[in-house]
């Protein structure tokens, strides 16, 4: 009997292309022309698959969302042109006026946002859980609509009970969602665990070169296609061709890259741990908890310094990590919770949650474990007081 192929190998398995092309060819066009009237007629019956206009579908866009699906173990997947595409697409499509969302604490802040600000707009109200309180979750979502979930989640990377709370959802009738962006598809699955959507911000590791700004949202055939039909093409955050294709490419090497960052972010949480200047990692392998569902590790973590570190000097001293937002690429990133505890302003997720002026996050890239380690020990060395 043959066997099955795995998915990684499965990924790269697609139908011959155009041409004999091995690699998926963009398409670069805003439509798509019929031959006859009748097809016309046809795909407004709703009877031809056949692709009409870009903001709708598009055939590099959509085996984009074919291999996503397939990485996710969903049904169908919806790409869009950000995270926050997704994210609000997702939400957006599936509340109405009087309905009530449950979100855990420490969420990306621009979901916060979305969901403090534009939901609140249009009369639907958000609330705010502790992710590990199941009892709290379970008071909070009787006659909600929906639960947002991050695992783990942002600043202080702290994880859910996925499968308990599938199960308090479902037993109340409230859809799951839930921002994988932090673990990938290689290293979590929550529909494995009963969450009814996912989401990613594709300009991470899906990506993995910082040159894509992307989103993709995955579920039940029946939840996307609602999205899809009755919400993205009228929000029209839609992807480009060119931007799936460069995902696409991605997907390729997405476990390979995975493996080196797990490996390099392991050594770094670990080398940070024994630092005495560091008071605390966030980092799930550090944190350890008996409800986890990752399968390995994401390189996006956080630790707290002592106060005697000088945040700014130790950023400046740096040479290998670079100072910037966003993470998933090739290089090292890091960002201080200061500068955006300082910003201030109105829904500051940071300052709502709580985020302690001396956290500073870092994202371990795939340049050498051991040139990375030494670029933050001769930093701690300069900005100690
Ligand atoms: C970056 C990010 C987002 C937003 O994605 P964009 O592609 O920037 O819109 C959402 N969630 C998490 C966890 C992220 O890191």
């Amino acid at each position: 009997m043959i066997k099955k192929p795995s998915k990684n190998t499965e990924l790269l398995s697609d139908k011959p292309h155009s041409k004999g092309a091995v690699a998926p060819p963009i398409y670069q066009s805003s439509l798509f022309i019929f031959d006859r009237y009748e097809d016309l007629q046809k795909f407004y019956a709703g009877e031809s698959k056949q692709p009409i206009y870009s903001r709708v579908t598009n055939p590099t866009v959509e085996l984009f969302e074919e291999k996503m699906a397939l990485l996710e173990n969903g049904e169908a997947a919806a790409a869009f042109a950000s995270g926050m595409g997704a994210i609000s697409n997702v939400v957006l499509g599936l509340v109405q006026q009087g309905d009530r969302i449950v979100a855990v604490n420490n969420i990306y802040p621009d979901t916060y946002r979305l969901l403090k600000q534009i939901c609140h707009k249009f009369g639907v109200k958000a609330d705010f859980v502790d992710g590990d309180n199941l009892k709290k979750i379970e008071e909070k979502i009787k006659g909600a609509k929906l639960i947002y979930l991050e695992s783990p989640s942002t600043w202080v990377m702290e994880e859910q009970n996925l499968r308990e709370i599938a199960k308090l959802a479902s037993k109340h009738n409230v859809i799951s969602v839930i921002d994988n962006s932090w673990a990938s598809p290689i290293y979590q699955n929550p529909i494995d665990h009963g969450i009814d959507i996912v989401v990613h911000s594709a300009s991470k590791y899906l990506s993995g070169h910082s040159d894509v700004v992307a989103g993709v949202a995955i579920g039940s055939k029946e939840i996307i296609t609602k999205i899809k039909n009755e919400t993205a093409i009228l929000l029209g955050a839609k992807l480009s061709a060119n931007e799936a294709s460069l995902l696409l490419r991605g997907l390729r090497t997405l476990k390979l890259r995975l493996k080196q960052h797990e490996e390099n972010g392991l050594y770094i949480a670990n080398k940070l741990v024994e630092h005495k200047l560091v008071k605390k990692v966030n980092h799930p392998a550090i944190q350890k908890n008996n409800i986890s569902s990752l399968q390995g590790y994401g390189s996006l973590m956080s630790f707290e310094v002592a106060d005697r570190v000088n945040i700014p000097s130790f950023c400046d001293a740096l040479t290998l990590f670079r100072l910037g937002v966003s993470w998933g690429g090739y290089e090292s990133l890091i960002i201080p919770a200061i500068v955006g505890i300082k910003k201030g302003g109105k829904d500051n997720s940071a300052v709502d949650f709580g985020i302690s002026d001396n956290v500073i996050r870092i994202f371990v890239g795939l340049e050498d474990k051991k040139d990375l380690w030494s670029d933050l020990e001769n930093a701690f060395q300069k900005a100690k007081g």
